[in-house]
């Protein structure tokens, strides 16, 4: 066995699984029945794991054991016992930091350092949404008819939960946490590709106090499990996190069993620096947007809009920049990039940068591709227009595509010449401006002389081919519950009479 099997089977044991992804299914580790599926360091390209998708018996099995333990959670113990609850699943998180991040760098090829800073955050969000739990009021509304009419808010029984490779554990506790917070039973799919540190994250959290059924996660495909949790009678809700092409067929098969759904989806997010900014700092903005985590991050800045009189000078800086990126193994603690995740994804950003050279692009980059594993080098396409599918397709990996604009108005034509809705950045030392910039670019999250700042207490999400729906902060608790409206007459004789409700 390599020693890099050696460290993920020590880190799974430490948060208490066995030696390969198992679903976690009632409290129990389950081997699935399905298709096999091979887990591939994209470090060494070597095999890490096999096991079979969950399918459809045990995808069942975990809407049913949701459902059950949902009705203790929801009226068993009060609001605020279960915020006690959550408030301990943050602290056994943080316990297990090191090898929580260790599988996951490991599996998804993230820089340790990334993933240590990603499960302190999931941390922070049970923490958050703890504080929550028993404060979600409703609302006494002054109807006419003079009855008393106030609002209940409800969990709304099962949610289902469908997450992406790049960000595992993020992902999986940025939606679990107000899922529960809210009273609501969970089943949860990770990425096939990536699946053991949601497994993980639900053990530590039953260990902690959490009922164990409450949360289940299935280690398996889209189209067999997915699509049976997605039809099972229990789920009242999808919360889907992925990509515009498989977000639109989940929200088509929620639809056909009349099920709302969240869609939380990819971008091409308009980076855009002013000659007025502080191009020190631009430039350091433009790399963590676009370089950090790959570029596999859904609000990358992968489009960099920059003023014509100020191009040349900051690709230039940001050529630089990008020589003194550290590349290397994700286990190291000197590695700012790692590999791509995986193999389909790194022949969808290589073939990308391919089309982008057979259409004029000019394609600066390191060429210093590692002799192992699915690197990708910073990258930067000049002189392509706006239209080019580099420019309008997600890539999805350290790719940016420069394009030069004139003036404000042109920067803002450029930034909403998408069909996303993700995200936006400007960079100037004008405040009004800048104010400008963040109401006339459609973004569901905008910076100013930043970059990828995103906290749990901020709503987040996107619009077009971006998605729909909100996560994060109150948002979150409005997508996991519903209003009740009760009314109460007090009159002496009641107001009821044929035509009085219209
Ligand atoms: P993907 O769409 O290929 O897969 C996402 C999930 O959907 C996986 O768990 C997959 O197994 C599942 N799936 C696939 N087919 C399915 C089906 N028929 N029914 C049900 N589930 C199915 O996305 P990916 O390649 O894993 O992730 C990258 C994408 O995620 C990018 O587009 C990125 O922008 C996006 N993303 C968005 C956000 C956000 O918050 N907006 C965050 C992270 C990633």
């Amino acid at each position: 066995m390599s020693d890099r099997i050696n460290i993920l089977q020590a880190a799974m044991k430490s948060v208490g699984l066995g030696g390969g992804p198992q679903s976690l299914v009632a409290g129990e580790l389950c081997d699935g029945t399905g298709a096999e599926i091979t887990l591939i360091d994209p470090y060494t390209e070597q095999v890490l794991a096999r096991y079979k998708d969950a399918d459809m018996a045990l995808s069942q099995a975990a809407c049913t054991a949701a459902k059950t333990a949902q009705i203790g959670w929801a009226k068993g113990i009060s609001a605020a016992a279960r915020g006690l609850v959550m408030q301990d699943i943050a602290r056994a998180v943080l316990a297990h930091l090191e090898p929580l991040a260790q599988i996951e760098s490991l599996i998804a090829g993230k820089p340790i350092r990334d993933c240590r800073v990603e499960v302190a955050k999931v941390a922070e969000m049970f923490t958050y949404y703890a504080g929550w739990a028993d404060k979600l009021h409703g609302e006494v509304i002054p109807v006419p008819s003079g009855h008393l009419n106030y609002t209940l808010r409800e969990p709304l029984g099962v949610v289902f939960q469908i997450t992406p490779w790049n960000a595992p554990i993020f992902t999986g506790g940025w939606q679990i946490a107000p899922a529960i917070a809210t009273g609501n039973g969970v089943v949860i799919k990770p990425s096939e590709l990536t699946p053991v540190t949601t497994v993980a994250l639900v053990k530590i959290a039953e260990e902690a106090g959490l009922p164990r059924g409450l949360v289940n996660v299935l280690c398996g495909l889209g189209p067999t499990s997915g699509q049976a949790a997605i039809e099972h009678d229990a789920v009242r809700k999808v919360v889907f996190v992925g990509s515009p092409e498989t977000g639109r067929k989940v929200a088509i098969s929620a639809a056909a069993a009349l099920k709302p759904a969240v869609l939380e989806l990819g971008g091409k997010s308009a980076n855009i620096v002013f000659e007025d900014a502080n191009l020190e700092h631009a430039c350091l903005g433009a790399q963590a947007a676009i370089f950090s985590g790959a570029g596999q991050s859904c609000v990358a800045g992968s489009r960099l809009l920059v003023q014509k009189s100020i191009h040349a000078e900051l690709i230039d800086m940001l050529s630089q920049g990008m020589a003194n990126i550290t590349l290397g193994d994700p286990l190291s603690e000197a590695t700012e990039v790692g590999p791509i995740s995986n193999a389909k994804q790194f022949s969808h950003v290589t073939g990308m940068i391919d089309q982008a050279r057979d259409a004029g692009a000019s394609v600066l980059s390191r060429n210093d591709r590692l002799d192992q594993g699915y690197f990708v080098p910073p990258t930067v396409l000049n002189g392509l227009s706006n239209t080019a599918k580099a420019a309008q397709d997600e890539i999805f990996g350290p790719v940016v595509t420069a394009i030069p604009f004139e003036d404000e108005a042109e920067a803002i034509a450029l930034a909403n010449a998408t069909n996303f809705g993700l995200a936006g950045a400007v960079w100037t030392a004008d405040v009004g401006r800048a104010h400008r910039m963040a109401e006339a670019v459609r973004a569901g999250t905008f910076w100013i002389n930043s970059y990828k700042a995103i906290h749990v207490s901020s709503p987040f999400g996107g619009s077009l081919n971006s998605g729909f729906g909100r996560s994060s902060g109150t948002d979150a608790l409005m997508e996991y519950t519903a209003a009740k409206s009760v009314w109460l007459d007090s009159a002496p004789i009641p107001r009821i009479a044929f035509g009085y409700v219209s």
